[in-house]
């Protein structure tokens, strides 16, 4: 494989703790620090105004010991194959927390789609999926969106891939809309899945959920729906903030009327009437008793961790939080959840969307939100358990659950050769 990069290497950080807690033997650790597949593809692209354009494309499928690789594409300009590896990877340990039969894939297209016309678009997804098309497959390999791309974009992407291989082929990519094979409460699943364990944690630190009180970072689809779904539960979001600004209220927030003020503020909730101006800095110093960082990543650093004063962080964001505040704030009791478990709801319900596509029979939403609900307890009732046997942090327990699922099913299919 290509040489690491910096952001590969911070999983591996992360994987080598948990690997040498567990004594994993150096044959599956081996295994299990490799990618299985890199590809690297050109996509050229006639653009608007008649000229060619190159794009570079990478599929990256890190494990598949567990069954089809799942993963996002992204279309963004700073994609590399560092990073998408790096996500593969991670997506590999996320599903194999879920405890869902797959493994870990990530996509990404070299490109600035904020400058591009639809039909751009459009014809670079094609092209994209013309390029790979002999790697992914409801059997082989699923992408879902990602950054910057959408269940549009998903739409092309199996139209591509089935007219490739001549029939509809709806379980190909998960994120569809539902129209064409997409699951009801997809759109809502990780900020549910966000909550699920919100509640969880809760019970487990001895915190009533009646009143009790967040700070969100972001309100965009996991934040806005975890405040939503938090708040119908009894507890109390005292602050929202996001890109722009945020907003505080003590007794707080009207949730109803805030996503009816972002939905007509372009997508802000700087300037929310019903509340005190925030901003994203003072989010962290606040006296809640949980804080929900859904929005980017590096956001508790060393420079805010320790004014914190939650007793709950539970990662709605990929990597939210850096590695040096993450030690600080767990030896200072923080009960954190970490990325790898918390957003899973959303590859849960991807995995419930590849089912249903696949048997041809649709669930209602409510049963698509049970199933839910009792894939993130066990999920987190096992990482749970996990960090209580070995002593250690809730991230590090979720490393051991997914090498242990990974390396024993490595270890009973054995080597081929
Ligand atoms: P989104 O684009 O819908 O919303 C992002 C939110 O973050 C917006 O409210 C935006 O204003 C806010 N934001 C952007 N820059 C900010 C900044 N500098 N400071 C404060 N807020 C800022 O994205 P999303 O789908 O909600 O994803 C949020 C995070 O959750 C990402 O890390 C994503 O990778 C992760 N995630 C999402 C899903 C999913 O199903 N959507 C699943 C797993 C993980």
């Amino acid at each position: 494989m290509a040489e690491h990069g910096a952001i590969f290497a911070a999983m591996l950080q992360e994987f080598n703790v948990a690997a040498r807690i567990i004594n994993l033997e150096p044959g599956i650790w081996n295994i299990l620090t490799h990618p299985k597949r890199q590809i690297i593809v050109s996509c050229p692209v006639q653009m608007d105004n008649g000229e060619i354009e190159v794009f570079t494309g990478y599929r990256v499928q890190y494990n598949i010991t567990l069954g089809p690789a799942k993963g996002g594409i992204r279309y963004h300009p700073d994609v590399s194959l560092d990073e998408v590896t790096a996500l593969a990877a991670w997506m590999t340990w996320k599903c194999a927390v879920a405890h869902i039969p797959f493994g870990g894939a990530k996509g990404g297209i070299v490109c600035d789609p904020t400058r591009m016309s639809r039909r751009e678009l459009e014809a670079l997804t094609r092209r994209y999926v013309a390029e790979i098309v002999d790697n992914i497959g409801p059997e082989k390999d699923v992408p879902a969106p990602d950054v910057n791309t959408n269940d549009q974009i998903m739409a092309w992407v199996m139209d591509t891939y089935s007219m490739h291989v001549g029939h509809t082929a709806t379980a190909v990519v998960t994120g569809k809309p539902i129209e064409m094979g997409g699951s009801l409460g997809r759109r809502e699943a990780t900020g549910r899945g966000v909550m699920i364990v919100t509640l969880e944690a809760a019970k487990h630190v001895g915190l009533d959920i009646n009143g009790l009180r967040i700070g969100i970072q972001g309100f965009g689809n996991v934040g806005s729906v975890s405040a939503d779904l938090l708040a119908q539960a009894g507890a109390k979001i005292v602050a929202v903030t996001d890109w722009k600004g945020g907003v505080y209220n003590e007794r707080g927030l009207d949730i109803a009327t805030l996503l009816e003020y972002a939905a007509s503020h372009d997508k802000t909730v700087d300037g929310f009437p019903g509340g005190d101006r925030l901003s994203n800095d003072k989010l962290w110093d606040l006296n809640v008793d949980v804080l929900i960082p859904a929005a980017l990543e590096n956001q508790i650093t060393m420079e805010n961790a320790p004014s914190i004063k939650a007793k709950i962080i539970t990662e709605g964001a990929n990597g939210p939080t850096t590695p040096d505040a993450h030690s600080y704030l767990h030896k200072r009791g923080v009960f954190i959840i970490p990325d790898i478990l918390a957003n899973a709801g959303g590859v849960t319900t991807s995995y419930f969307e590849w089912v249903q596509d696949r048997y041809g029979y649709f669930w209602e939403e409510k049963d698509v939100n049970e199933r839910l609900e009792k894939k993130m307890c066990e999920a987190f009732e096992a990482v749970l358990k996990t960090s209580i046997k070995y002593q250690v942090d809730m991230r590090t327990a979720a490393y051991i659950v997914a090498i242990q699922r990974v390396g024993t099913v490595t270890r009973m299919r054995g080597m081929y050769a």
